[in-house]
């Protein structure tokens, strides 16, 4: 496709673990979506220890950096909301976390994906 981005490397500078090894090149066993979320190992490995940069499920920040997407706009679908109580939660809470919470915040979420276990391993993860 056409170079849409020029001399820009906000993506490449800001990834937490240099997933983004060169222009246009994920090495997606760095990758903290791929880590958290498909990663199925007990334990994450460890050299990633102390650059998740706090995140346990997903990341996403080559997004949130890139210029093109402040063009973006807010989504209108009420199924994407976040369950009230997820935005109460500190960060004492997410190491508390049960699976009956789990359950209860995650109904019909990808986050399920993850499964307890696997949301549990990646929060134990950032401590
Ligand atoms: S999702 Fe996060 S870890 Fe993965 S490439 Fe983007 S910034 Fe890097
Ligand atoms: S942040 Fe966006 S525009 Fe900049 S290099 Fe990455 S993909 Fe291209």
């Amino acid at each position: 496709m056409k170079d849409y981005c020029g001399t820009c490397t906000k993506c490449i500078d800001d990834c937490p673990t240099d997933a983004i090894v060169a222009p246009y090149v994920v090495d997606g066993s760095k990758c903290i979506s791929y880590l958290t979320i498909e990663l199925k190992d007990e334990l994450l490995p460890s050299e990633f220890r102390g650059k998740m940069d706090n995140w346990a499920f997903g990341c996403d920040i080559c997004q949130d950096v890139c210029p093109w997407n402040r063009f973006s706009t807010p989504h209108k679908e009420s199924r994407f909301n976040p369950h009230e109580n997820l935005l109460k939660m500190n960060k004492a809470d997410w190491h508390d976390l049960t699976e009956e919470v789990f359950q209860e915040l995650f109904r019909k979420s990808a986050v399920k994906r993850t499964k307890f276990d696997g949301l549990k391993r990646n929060i134990d993860f950032l401590k």
